[in-house]
Formats: C-alpha cells, structure tokens, sequence
C-alpha cells in the first residue's frame, strides 16, 4: 500500500462499514411513506453512523471515464420528469465529501478516475437517502458509471475501493435487480422472466457468487428483458466489489413494485 498518496493515509481508521445495495425504484419513495421508505429508515437507524457516504447511482453514467464529485455542497438533481411539484421541492442538503472523493480517485490508481465539481445528488442518491439518513448531517459523494466499461471492468473497479470501508465510508449501490419501465405491469403480476431474473441474482449474491452475477448474459432473452439497458445493473457490483469473505448477506425489500421494478436490495455487514 506504499503507493497510496496521503488523502488516502490522511483518513482515520475505523471498524469495517457495512456496504448496500439498494433498490430505489420510484423517485416517489422519497417523499412517501410505503414498505420500501419505512425498511430504508429502518435500516439508516440500525447501521452505525459512516464517516461519509459514496453513492455509485445508476442516475450518473459517463463514456469513457470514471468520474468522483469533490464539491463541497453537491446539488439536488431533479432527473426525472412528470411527478408532483412536492418532489420536485425536495432538497438533500448534505455537505460534500472532498477529502473522501480524493482518497477515492488515489485509490482507484489501476481504473483510473477523474475528479468532478459540476455534479451533485441525482435521485438515485438523494430518494433513498433523504429516509435512510433524514438530518442530511452525513458527508455524500458519487462515483460515475462510465458505460465504455464491461460488467468486470466495473466489478475490478469497485475492488479498488475496498480500503474506504475501513475509512468509515458506507458505499452504496443504486440501482435495481430487474429494471423495465416499458414493461411495467398495471395489474401488479410479476412476469415470470422478471422473477426468474430476480431469483437468480439473489442465489448468486446469497452464495456470494459473483461469477453468476458476472455471467448473467448467460440468461439470454430473461436478461435483456430484465434489463434493457444496462445502468441499472450495474451498481449491484459495487457492494458485490467490495465484499468480503467474512461477511453475511441480508436481504430487504424483496418485492416487486409494478411487476417489472425488482426492489430487492442486500445489506453486507
Ligand atoms: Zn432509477
């Protein structure tokens, strides 16, 4: 670890965080209170407090680089069209992380990495953690989806970024198992390609099986249905990336909202 500049060396050591993947589904969880809002309060209460948050959404894709917001006062991003003035009037005030967002790009010396000042919270951040951290007190940051990488260049990525979780910072994936707005069931039946999909990701994250997950273009037709484009995958390698060997999966939210949005999220402590 010789290697590693200071704004790695500068942070103070602290016990194993947890790691999350998150589903968040609607951005309308953010300001309602329904099973998916109350499980994600319940389990900011439950996780001891991180020294900063880094969120990996599936809301900020880049081409060819990886980019780490080091703004000191990230934005809330409305991306999204068509929901009630009462969201669009939500504002996630936290501060930034610049310190973390610097130790994060040392870190990432093999993937590379980029720092950013123009982006801030987009909803796949903000929705869910305006229930799971309510008082915004928590430093936030994100880490960008550059789509010119494969599923293992992502997955080798957020392997480097293992180190932060003894840094005190909560990595957190957002995105969702299945995840097809065009397929969206109005009479609330999960499709059988969306169940078999979802099933099949939760026995590879539950064996710790990350070459299933990895392998997933193996499902074909179920996969491309599943998810017909690919930022919405993604962020499940994160917390996969980061995982260790000594550590126990636990699942939440393991339903389907609309038939063709897989809630199902995993903690990793
Ligand atoms: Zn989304």
């Amino acid at each position: 670890m010789a290697s590693l500049s200071n704004a790695f060396s500068n942070l103070a050591s602290t016990p194993r965080m947890p790691a999350l993947f998150v589903g968040h589904g609607s951005p309308m969880n953010a300001i309602v209170d329904n099973e998916y809002s109350r499980t994600w309060r319940r389990v900011g209460e439950e996780l001891p407090t991180p020294k900063a948050i880094l969120v990996v959404s599936a809301h900020w894709m880049t081409r060819g680089a990886t980019l780490v917001h080091i703004g000191t006062n990230p934005k809330t991003i409305h991306d999204f069209g068509g929901f009630p003035p009462e969201l669009f009037a939500q504002r996630y005030n936290a501060p930034g992380a610049p310190e973390f967002a610097r130790a994060t790009i040392d870190l990432l010396e093999e993937s590379h990495a980029h720092s950013d000042e123009r982006w801030g919270l987009n909803h796949g951040a903000w929705s869910v953690l305006i229930q799971m951290f309510p008082k915004a007190d928590i430093p936030v940051y994100q880490l960008s989806l550059d789509l010119s990488k494969g599923l293992a260049d992502h997955f080798k990525l957020a392997g480097e970024l293992k180190a932060l979780r003894e840094k005190g910072v909560l990595i957190i994936g957002s995105g969702n198992v299945v995840h097809n707005l065009r397929m969206l069931s109005m009479d609330g039946r999960t499709p059988d390609w969306s169940a078999e999909f979802d099933r099949y990701i939760a026995d590879a994250v539950a064996g710790k099986d990350t070459g299933k997950v990895l392998d997933v273009g193996s499902l074909g037709s179920t996969a491309a249905l599943a998810h017909p484009t690919i930022e919405h995958f993604l962020p499940i390698l994160y917390p996969l990336g980061v995982m260790a060997e000594d550590e126990k999966v636990t699942f939440f939210n393991e339903s389907f909202d609309l038939g063709s949005i897989s809630m199902r999220s995993f903690l990793l402590s």
